[in-house]
């Protein structure tokens, strides 16, 4: 549904599903969650989820199955080799990819491994509209190296390009002349472009790459991890695309690529993951990664309950009521916080919203972690868990100084199928008031800071009494129980 038209109002998205179980949430009183805040080293990572309200830190494994995903659940068939609930996921996957060789892994970055394990060599290099943490992690450990060749234009934040997350395809050929085709490994084009904001890539920009990379006979991989809003984004973005149907869509981007793999934390709804792969024999080398790594051929370290609801979530993926939702949410909860002067990431994309931090909070010094800040008090003034995705997320230089980021967002991410309207508008109401309050925020510096990965598990403290402060105008202006 592409959005139900109101009589008398300005139309609001919709939930096209309705609350069948439930979960319920506190709104612990704001010193409560100054204390625990403190607890947590500043680190929305560290809280615990008993201790949130609106939780948006990430889409990954947190999403809501349909009462037809749970009642599949109990069909799972436990085995250890040759499982039936293997059989009908690699059989609904074709049905959908049209590719029937299916290595099942146990999440996203294990497809990663095992595909960089296989193909990257020291000194090769792969070509991406833009990397993820893990992709290209996996690939530098390797000794290659990854070419992020998304279009300049990917990278501003107030926008109104319906394709952000588009490769540039005179990057890619001037690449393929620099590195040689022999040196490069793969060319991976991410769908929904998770680090610039859950951007799309539009079909068209997908084949022009994808027939530059078969020209040179370089291999071509789709990160589907977040395929589901891509797809929202052509049908509606797209004009050549808008008469064709959701599967439609999805064979014709299956068909430009030689291998496809994806989190099933987010595609399918539930969590695991899986590599498809087009030829036999590329298939067959990298079975035994997947007996070494995670597990025997028919499971890949999922559990059967999880595979069967994801052949259901498979399916109803391909629905424009379920998919549309996700980015419909965002869209709306984007725009009003647009309107209400707040710095996003325009326009909004799948995945989640995202706050300008570097804009929000110009007065806090890169190196004293703005979006890490914002998020922290976003946090104090609401109950509201989002994701640091800025400098705090990248690793020192070196020589010990900051790496600082090309961006500095705060992310909050819409699991599908999870949150409600007023739920959103709450959202929206407290950011506007944190964006109102913006000169009260302070920076973060480290007192425990891990070397690698280290906004995962470090701890942090206020500069000042900032985070007190603030405290204290939000009781003024709502009261000390909430
Ligand atoms: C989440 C994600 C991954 C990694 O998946 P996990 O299941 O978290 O390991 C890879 N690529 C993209 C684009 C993602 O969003």
């Amino acid at each position: 549904m592409p959005e139900i038209k109101f009589y008398n109002r300005a139309p609001v998205p919709m939930e096209m599903h309705k609350v069948k179980i439930v979960q319920k949430l506190t709104l612990l009183p704001v010193k409560e969650r100054l204390q625990k805040m403190y607890e947590a080293g500043f680190n929305t990572f560290l809280l615990h989820n008993k201790d949130i309200f609106m939780d948006m830190l990430t889409d990954s494994g947190v999403n809501a199955m349909s009462d037809n995903m749970q009642a599949a659940m109990l069909r799972a068939d436990d085995a250890y080799a040759g499982s039936e609930t293997f059989y009908r996921m690699q059989q609904k996957l074709e049905e959908i990819f049209g590719i029937s060789y299916l290595l099942p892994t146990h999440q996203g970055r294990a497809c990663e491994h095992i595909l960089s394990q296989h193909l990257v060599k020291p000194g090769n290099c792969v070509i991406m509209n833009y990397h993820f943490t893990t992709s290209k992690a996996h690939i530098t450990r390797l000794g290659g190296h990854v070419e992020e060749l998304v279009k300049d234009e990917g990278l501003v934040t107030k926008s109104n390009l319906p394709f952000k997350g588009n490769i540039d395809l005179d990057k890619v050929r001037a690449c393929i002349a620099k590195e040689g085709a022999d040196n490069i490994a793969y060319m991976r084009l991410e769908a929904g472009t998770n680090l610039i904001g859950g951007q799309p890539i539009s079909y068209e920009n997908m084949k022009a790459a994808t027939e530059i990379a078969k020209e040179h006979g370089i291999l071509t991989v789709l990160d589907a991890s977040l395929l589901q809003d891509n797809l929202y984004f052509i049908k509606t973005r797209e004009d050549s695309m808008k008469d064709k149907t959701v599967a439609q869509i999805t064979r014709m981007v299956a068909d430009l690529f030689d291998v496809i793999y994806f989190s099933a934390r987010k595609f399918g709804f539930a969590r695991g993951g899986g590599i498809l792969v087009r030829d036999e024999t590329l298939f067959h080398e990298m079975e035994d990664y997947i007996t070494m790594f995670e597990g025997f051929l028919t499971y890949g370290g999922m559990s059967v309950k999880e595979m069967e609801a994801m052949i259901v979530g498979f399916e109803e993926t391909m629905d424009l009521d379920v998919i549309s939702q996700g980015p419909q949410f965002i869209a709306h909860c984007v725009r009003e916080l647009d309107r209400l002067g707040v710095p996003m990431v325009t326009p909004g994309g799948g995945l989640g919203a995202h706050i300008d931090a570097r804009e929000v909070v110009s007065h806090i010094p890169a190196e004293q972690y703005p979006a890490g800040s914002l998020v922290a008090a976003l946090y104090l003034c609401g109950g509201i868990r989002g994701m640091e995705r800025g400098t705090l997320s990248e690793e020192r230089n070196p020589d010990g100084t900051e790496h600082i980021a090309s961006v500095e967002m705060v992310r909050l991410a819409f699991p599908r199928r999870v949150f409600t309207l007023s739920q959103t508008e709450y959202v929206i109401d407290r950011v506007k008031w944190l964006y109102d309050h913006r000169h009260l925020i302070g920076g973060l510096r480290f007192v425990h800071e891990p070397k690698t990965l280290r906004f995962f598990t470090g701890k942090l403290e206020p500069v000042s009494d900032w985070p007190e402060k603030l405290m204290e105008a939000y009781i003024a202006d709502f009261g000390a129980d909430q």
